[in-house]
């Protein structure tokens, strides 16, 4: 017997009323994923977090030994927390075309249009099968798909394209930059600040390093080009600092932040190398008046910067599907160049104006969602013919 069918607008009325806030267990919306599909004679494979209170979902549409085309999103949305909304965030309102509510556009929308394609997907004789790929934790720095795409290959089909399905107006977008982060945490050794030649004073040391990563900001902003992107160069930018204690004593820490973004084909590792020479060279004089001083550099976050070749399958299959010609850049990140790096050609297309996600009365227009059907409408008749 064929499973329900729902309306794309239908069924994220359901995936908004879960509050898969990042923080939080995203497993009722998975269950709730898992059970539809079921119903549609479809197994999902789920990929736990540690404690087991989150979950990535994985399921195939279709032949169930070959690669076939990923439909790939998150299904964590940003903290309402602080924001100020006219409706309820987690639940659906429509209005003059506009559907509100946490998600809509980053990205449930997505995630609810390839839902509703899923029983016209079942009905027909597909020649390559349709992956359903559901993320969490992707607003926290794409972590979540991670062990989801560490399986493909292995225990699950890795399909031979992605479609991840972020706002971009239906779009296709083939190039972003990615944001790197890292941690920086400047120990010395306090002493009153009359007697600062015996102390080492962790706030001048993390000078020194800011000095240096200016250096590597105008070197950035001097070499590489690519005038898809605004601003047309990678930039490494310090975004938090904090330090001492009081006006007279010696800091005995200094703990500072900062991120790069990449663009597409920037190798982030030799600047965390050279910034980690620069610090090996600050600790002998640090050393000779504590040995306890130190200087550590951790890597918080890595999401890579995405591009894929013009004549890759991925990108032309998308713009057959988008009915366009042009392939767009983007500043935001997605979770595009972990499939990409991971061997799988990707491409960023989906419903909604990413200038909604996030925001306070988040909306989408409902013809997007109309134009997402018809997307997958097409990939349908694509993958039938
Ligand atoms: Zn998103």
């Amino acid at each position: 017997m064929p499973g329900p069918t729902y309306s794309a607008k239908e069924l994220l009325d359901r995936l908004i009323s879960f509050d898969t806030t990042s923080h939080k267990t995203n497993l009722p919306l998975i269950r709730f994923v898992e059970d539809y599909l079921a119903q549609h004679g479809l197994a999902s494979s789920l990929t736990f977090n540690e404690e087991r209170d989150k979950a990535n979902l994985y399921a195939t549409i279709g032949p169930q030994d070959i690669g076939g085309i990923g439909l790939s999103g998150h299904t964590d949305v940003v903290p309402v927390a602080g924001q100020n909304w006219d409706t309820d965030p987690f639940r659906m309102t429509e209005r003059d075309g506009r559907i509100y509510g946490r998600g809509t556009t980053d990205m449930k929308g997505f995630l609810a249009c390839v839902l509703a394609a899923v029983p016209m997907l079942q009905s027909r004789r597909l020649s390559k099968p349709v992956h359903i790929l559901f993320s969490y934790d992707e607003e926290i720095g794409c972590t979540g798909v991670r062990p989801m795409i560490a399986r493909l290959g292995n225990d699950l089909i890795k399909p031979e394209m992605v479609i991840v399905g972020e706002p971009t107006g239906m779009r296709v977008v083939t190039a972003h930059k990615g944001p790197v982060r890292w941690d920086v945490d400047v120990h010395g050794r306090a002493v009153h600040s009359s007697m600062a030649p015996l102390g080492v004073n962790a706030i001048s040391y993390a000078g020194r390093l800011l000095g240096e990563l200016a250096a590597i900001e105008e070197h950035l902003a001097n070499t590489s080009r690519d005038t898809r992107f605004d601003p047309p160069y990678s930039t490494l930018q310090v975004t938090l600092i904090k330090g001492g204690t009081a006006t007279n004593i010696v800091p005995v820490s200094c703990n500072f932040g900062f991120e790069v973004r990449a663009l597409p084909g920037l190798h982030t590792n030799a600047i965390e190398q050279r910034v980690k020479d620069y610090a090996s060279r600050l600790l002998a004089p640090m050393h000779a008046v504590a040995k306890e001083a130190g200087i550590s550099i951790q890597q918080t976050n890595c999401v890579p910067p995405f591009a894929v070749d013009a004549d890759s399958p991925v990108v032309s299959l998308a713009l057959e599907l988008a009915e366009s010609n042009h392939t767009h850049a983007v500043s935001y990140a997605t979770e595009a160049g972990l499939f990409q790096d991971a061997g799988t050609p990707s491409v960023v297309c989906g419903p909604g104006d990413i200038a909604q996600a996030h925001t306070a009365n988040e909306w989408i227009e409902a013809s997007e969602l109309d134009r997402c059907m018809e997307f997958l409408g097409r990939l349908s008749d694509r993958l039938s013919a």
